[in-house]
């Protein structure tokens, strides 16, 4: 079985506009496949509209690890050097690049830190 919320990673719509059209809370392959297969309206309209548009969901790799999880992009993310596992220590990251201030960015997904290298000038 497949949750709605993994069937919206699927097709790149975000979970409410999955609940919306009404996908049931979960879904067999071969019914996500007939989705895939032949989108119903509003799913062709969505991504004609989302063309250019920031991705509804992204990947979360960590730096150290190469834990994975793949989340809905927050509006005030900034633009990460890296992304860590929260239970690493900052030393397990390769240092900032000389001149570089490092700033720490809880409570990404689930369990992720952001981290921000910005030159100092
Ligand atoms: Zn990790």
């Amino acid at each position: 079985m497949i949750t709605r919320r993994d069937a919206a990673q699927r097709l790149d719509i975000p979970p409410e506009m999955a609940a919306r059209h009404g996908l049931p809370p979960t879904l067999t392959e071969g019914q996500l496949r007939e989705i895939e297969d032949d989108p119903p309206p509003w799913l062709v309209q969505s991504r004609a509209n989302r063309t250019g548009k920031k991705p509804v969901w992204v990947e979360l790799v960590c730096s150290v690890c190469g834990h994975a999880e793949t989340t809905r992009p927050k509006k005030w993310w900034p633009r990460f050097t890296f992304i860590s596992c929260d239970h690493h220590q900052p030393s397990d990251l390769p240092p900032p690049l000389r001149g570089n201030h490092r700033e720490e960015i809880l409570g990404i997904g689930n369990r992720f830190v952001g981290w921000v290298d910005t030159p100092l000038d």
